[in-house]
């Protein structure tokens, strides 16, 4: 295997996850890179003058962004979608605990998590914090940037069936502890957070923070053959869509969503499930008849999938195994958890044809479910055929995931093929 592991692209991801520990993080790392690349932000509360050519993007609510260049006339979008959240663990309004002589912070669960890699991680805080200044609210990013906690196991001395199928209450069982705590000790968490931002503790109004494990994202393997990290499910997805749009100046018509609670429904003012996505195309297409821009619009759901992992291989369907490394992975269901037809698959076989990129499927067993993306839901809201693909990772849903080193590289190439596809 002959891997360029300092590959810019491959630097360049690792910058962007370490960068992202939460959704509204994600947004401003793509915030930042698209106006290094010289994107103009906008509001949605102003007017808009759209010159073609340029390129512009629109954030709402923190977690959710669309970017596209404003073509010269507006034949159809094609439209790169992925997700800014990840599961993980969400600090309470009212965080601390002191019991047994500790500090605790105490946590709901978002989405999905495996429960048991949070156990014996050096964890940290990430997220934000809204300030009064003199009545006037601001929301602020925060990113403790240190190892700040732990949710420590029991010893298996002291519960001997450990290792025979442990159930972990998460209500119970994943609290972080953060400090010892003395009889007449207290702990003001909006004191903490006013200390760590400089700010006044009377102007904290309100604050929405994660914990996230405090490793970087390393690549691994005997040859570094695989990228391991938090919340790959979806920040690849998310960071090569932008790398899409950047790279590709001459695509007429590419459009990227990067929509927030794809882990909790979709449901949201930020969400796939919400009408942001529809907003933002109507108004860059202004001039034109939406209906039939909608039918010629393409949209790309991006999201991992599951590669087979080999000491389960049985999980999935013998003749639908992807591996890491193989290439991007074209999701399928009957159900429509993944809204592939055999119209889009059509679209991408042949891009991936003319791009030279192998393409690997995902059919899930028929006695299990599969998760869904945003694609079904945009396919639904919009009317706008679409597809369903990702790179293929390991650990779904932990604290940690491991996917391909190559296959970003891959999904960039075919991604970049599909901004080429004509549009009339
Ligand atoms: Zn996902």
């Amino acid at each position: 295997m002959n891997l360029q592991i300092e590959s810019p692209l491959i630097s360049g991801l690792i910058d962007f996850l370490d960068n992202s520990p939460t959704p509204w993080h994600a947004v401003d790392s793509a915030t930042k890179r698209l106006t290094r690349s010289g994107f103009v932000q906008l509001s949605e509360v102003s007017g808009w003058t759209l010159e073609p050519g340029v390129g512009y993007f629109v954030t709402r609510s923190d977690g959710a962004l669309i970017a596209w260049r404003q073509p010269k006339e507006v034949l159809g979008w094609t439209i790169f979608g992925a997700h800014t959240d990840s599961p993980n663990l969400r600090l309470r309004p009212k965080p601390v605990l002191k019991r047994h002589g500790y500090f605790e912070l105490s946590f709901e669960v978002y989405g999905g998590a495996l429960y048991a890699p949070w156990f014996d991680r050096e964890l940290s805080l990430a997220g934000r914090v809204v300030i009064s200044d003199d009545g006037v609210l601001r929301s602020k990013l925060i990113d403790f940037r240190r190892s700040i906690g732990v949710i420590p196991s029991l010893a298996i001395h002291l519960d001997r069936d450990a290792n025979l199928g442990r159930k972990i209450n998460p209500q119970d069982e994943l609290t972080m502890l953060i400090g010892r705590a003395d009889s007449d000790n207290t702990l003001d968490f909006k004191n903490v957070l006013a200390i760590e931002l400089s700010v006044d503790a009377e102007k904290i109004v309100a604050f929405e923070l994660c914990a996230y494990p405090f490793e970087k994202a390393i690549l691994t393997g005997i040859d570094h053959e695989f990228l391991m990290s938090a919340r790959l499910d979806n920040l690849l997805s998310c960071f090569l869509s932008i790398e899409t749009l950047i790279q590709n100046e001459a695509a007429e018509g590419a459009v990227v969503v990067l929509n927030d609670h794809e882990e909790v429904g979709s449901v949201s003012a930020s969400g796939a499930d919400g009408p942001f996505l529809e907003s933002i195309l109507r108004r860059a297409s202004s001039d034109l008849d939406f209906e039939i821009i909608r039918v010629r619009s393409l949209m790309i759901s991006i999201d991992n999938a599951h590669g087979v992992h080999p000491n389960y291989a049985l999980k999935h369907d013998q003749s639908h195994r992807p591996l890491l490394n193989e290439g991007p992975v074209v999701k399928v269901n009957a159900n429509h958890r993944y809204a592939t037809t055999a119209i889009t698959q059509g679209i991408i076989e042949q891009a991936a044809k003319d791009a030279e990129i192998p393409l690997q499927y995902f059919s899930s067993r028929a006695d299990l479910g599969c998760g869904s993306t945003i694609g079904p839901i945009t396919a639904g809201r919009l009317g706008i055929d679409t597809i369903d693909i990702g790179c293929a990772q390991l650990a779904m849903h932990s604290a940690r995931e491991t996917c391909g080193a190559q296959d970003p590289e891959l999904m960039l190439r075919l991604l970049s093929q599909l901004t080429r596809r004509d549009l009339t």
